[in-house]
């Protein structure tokens, strides 16, 4: 029945034994309603705003286009919400990718120093940062990372991304790097603002998790950062731990091998 848990298949071999395979059912049910979730999620995040690019379109081949003030604020809107698209499909191809990619291990020595340095420079030169500062502190010995070059700067970026995003305006982002237990390298990434009600933390790296969907939409979030973040991490098989104080600010962990 639909209720039972288990499915069980039985085949019978040549030499006359059989073999029992048991199924979870409630396993698979669970996967295949986070696969229906994520096309749907996904369907409506790209119909927003392309819903918005054919209502101004249109509303541009009319009278309105014809005054000059308002042509300019439509297209406006049109490249504000192409871009948020854009942003979107690039999240969706990176995260097919890295899941493509799970089981080859990264080989690359990184040095995560070096790569922080390249990318809090990229993220200092955005608009959005203008106000902010960083406070990098990393160990004298800090050994080089296993791991694949491309998505440890994507995850810097998301980490550090989302720590300006929801930071203080005017406070600093503290970032450390030090030799952890097991043969690990600890990067940590801290930012003082609201923090986040532990009651959203396990949930924050489900894709298209938001704690304050308007707000995250305001600044260009796509809601899918924390979960690109968490696939680079168990592939490079290392361990992610988020930890906030609302009114004051979060803490976010990544723990990854060092190279051997
Ligand atoms: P988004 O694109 O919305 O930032 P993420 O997957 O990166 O998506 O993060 C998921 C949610 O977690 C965000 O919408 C936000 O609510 C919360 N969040 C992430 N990082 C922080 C942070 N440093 N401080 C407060 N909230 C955060």
């Amino acid at each position: 029945t639909r209720e039972q848990r288990w499915l069980m298949r039985v085949a019978e071999l040549t030499d006359g034994r059989r073999l029992v395979h048991l199924v979870d059912r409630s396993l698979a049910h669970a996967a295949e309603r986070i696969r229906v979730d994520f096309v749907a999620n996904a369907s409506h995040e790209l119909r927003t705003p392309l819903a918005a690019i054919l209502g101004f379109a249109e509303t541009l081949g009319g009278e309105a286009g014809a005054d000059e003030a308002t042509r300019i604020r439509f297209l406006g809107v049109i490249m504000k919400e192409a871009q948020r698209m854009q942003t979107l499909v690039d999240d969706l191809i990176s995260l097919s990718r890295i899941e493509a990619e799970k089981h080859r291990a990264p080989d690359d020595a990184v040095d995560l120093r070096a790569l922080t340095g390249e990318v809090t420079r990229v993220i200092q030169d955005q608009p959005a940062s203008r106000d902010r500062t960083f406070e990098i502190e990393a160990a004298g010995e800090l050994p080089p990372v296993a791991g694949d070059r491309a998505q440890l700067s994507q995850l810097l970026h998301n980490i550090v991304g989302n720590a300006i995003k929801y930071g203080r305006a005017g406070s600093p982002v503290r970032i450390a790097l030090a030799p952890a237990d097991g043969g690990m390298v600890r990067l940590t990434v801290e930012d003082q603002g609201d923090g986040i009600d532990p009651k959203h933390i396990p949930r924050l790296t489900e894709r298209f998790y938001r704690v304050d969907s308007g707000r995250s939409r305001a600044m260009g979030g796509t809601g899918l950062g924390l979960s690109i973040v968490k696939h680079i991490v168990e592939r490079h098989r290392g361990r992610l731990d988020i930890a906030s104080v609302p009114g004051n600010g979060t803490t976010v962990t990544v723990r990854l091998p060092a190279a051997p």
